[in-house]
């Protein structure tokens, strides 16, 4: 990382002494240094983001949707730059680097495009007849100075996802990145410095664990986004009642093969690779999968094969940790299923597991995994799935392989879920769509247009005697 500055505070590059180095989960070679941010600097951070909030909320929407076009294309010329610096950070595999680049290319353009395009709401008040002559206009306004935490799994977009909606509405944004991978952020804010947003716009603070809270608990930051895993922001939420708090938080997404599917190779082999992309280390990775009785047969086959052809290196990869892959080892041992492939772990690494038979309380089908496993499950109707699917704490997204129209709207009216992907696996986002979950999978929505609405509060201005 020659030349990368420490951190950034106020859109400027800052230092500290507190050095913090960055390992890959491949190797544990060192792959760049960054430092913690000092209270001094912290608070350095919260007074820009506090000064500059008024003058943000004014800024012109050519200049808003300049800087995010700015970010957009910059992103795009650097890459693989970008992308071997996720991969080395992170461990995963160089094409879902890519893949995340691209996808955070596409979110700052179309952050762009909505705050070109968001103008406000004209209601007509007259449609009562003691109203005559009243009109309301609705516009929306930042609430304040954003704090962004977020989790490792994605260095790039899970930044994005916060930074994009807070410059589209004239919001600044501080930023706390996941401590195993800061570098990824700290990049993005070279870009965002070379941008001509005021300064205070954003600052990017690395910071360890125990120094999160207190930045939650600051009351001139009235809006906490989080996405990680749940006990976190369930802590977030019981620190902050009062405050504005995204909770995006973790899941054990399911997929479910419906009685009428047929092309049961699309569904083996894209359950395959979204249980296991990136070691299982998303949020919306499939868990769990559950099976109609009449195509299991056809099915497992089929899924098994699609495990064992995945290439490990290029599509898996390592875990963040050796700890992190001990526990999954640890999960899978204590399930008393029956393990049909995988399930060795060496080092960081963990061979992509199916199992069957798993008894329901286990915690590999409750639990969040987080890792290369899938938990295959059989019942006798297409309504015992979706029941299944919701005996859960969490709810984040399914997915429901069916060809049948009424399958898929009942799917979508009774699953308890944020999102429910017909015909393809759960792992499917796209920046357009609102995303996050309900239950323990958190609260809010992001996507740009779902963030942006997240930011702002409306406010109201009655017209009379028009
Ligand atoms: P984590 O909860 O351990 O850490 C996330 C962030 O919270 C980090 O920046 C961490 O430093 C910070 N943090 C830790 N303790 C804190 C505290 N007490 N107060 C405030 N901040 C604190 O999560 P992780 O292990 O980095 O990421 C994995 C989790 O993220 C999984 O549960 C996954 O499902 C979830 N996730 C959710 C989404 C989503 O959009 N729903 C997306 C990606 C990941």
């Amino acid at each position: 990382m020659g030349g990368m500055a420490d951190f950034w505070i106020a859109g400027r590059a800052a230092s500290s002494d507190d050095l913090v180095v960055v390992t890959s989960p491949l190797d544990g070679r060192e792959v760049g240094r960054t430092a913690n941010a000092s209270p001094q600097q912290v608070e350095q951070a919260v007074v820009a983001a506090v000064d500059v909030a008024k003058r943000a909320a004014q800024l012109p929407a050519s200049a808003r949707a300049a800087a995010l076009d700015h970010v957009s294309r910059r992103l795009g010329e650097r890459a693989e730059e970008v992308a071997a610096l996720i991969t080395a950070e992170n461990g995963k595999p160089l094409m879902w680097a890519q893949a995340e680049v691209n996808r955070a290319v596409s979110t700052f353009r179309f952050a762009a495009e909505e705050a070109r395009r968001s103008s406000g709401e004209l209601m007509r008040l007259d449609t009562d007849p003691a109203v005559a002559g009243r009109m309301a206009v609705v516009r929306r306004f930042p609430k304040g100075p954003i704090l962004g935490i977020t989790p490792f799994n994605f260095p790039l977009n899970l930044v994005a996802h916060k930074v994009a909606p807070a410059i589209a509405v004239g919001a600044p944004i501080i930023v706390k990145p996941a401590p195993a991978t800061p570098l990824t952020s700290l990049l993005l804010g070279e870009i965002l410095a070379e941008t001509d947003l005021p300064a205070g716009m954003f600052s990017i603070l690395p910071l360890p664990n125990d120094r999160a809270p207190a930045l939650v608990a600051d009351p001139r930051l009235p809006v906490v986004s989080f996405t990680g895993s749940g006990p976190v922001g369930a802590a977030i939420r019981e620190a902050v009642p009062h405050k504005h708090v995204t909770l995006e938080l973790g899941g054990n997404a399911a997929a479910v093969v419906c009685e009428d599917y047929k092309d049961l190779d699309w569904a083996a082999q894209r359950i395959a690779l979204f249980s296991n992309y990136q070691a299982g280390q998303s949020c919306i990775a499939v868990q769990r999968v559950i099976v109609h009785s009449s195509v299991a047969e056809a099915f497992l086959p089929k899924l098994v094969e699609a495990v064992a052809a995945l290439d490990v290196s290029k599509q898996v990869g390592p875990l963040i940790s050796e700890a992190a892959a001990i526990r999954v080892e640890d999960w899978v041992r204590e399930s008393g299923g029956q393990v049909l492939i995988g399930g060795q772990r060496d080092g960081a690494w963990f061979s992509p597991a199916v199992l069957t038979q798993v008894p329901p309380e286990a915690k590999v089908v409750r639990e969040e995994v987080f890792g290369p496993v899938l938990v295959v499950s059989i019942v006798d109707s297409d309504d015992a799935a979706f029941a299944a699917v919701n005996d859960s704490q969490y709810g984040l997204q399914a997915g429901v392989f069916t060809s049948n129209v009424q399958t898929a709207f009942r799917a979508h009216a009774v699953l308890e879920v944020g999102g429910v992907i017909v015909g393809d696996v759960p792992s499917y986002r796209a920046d357009q769509m609102p995303y996050g979950g309900v239950k323990g999978s958190g609260t809010g929505r992001e996507g740009v247009r779902s963030a942006m609405e997240d930011y702002t509060d409306p406010r109201v201005m009655v017209l009379t005697g028009l």
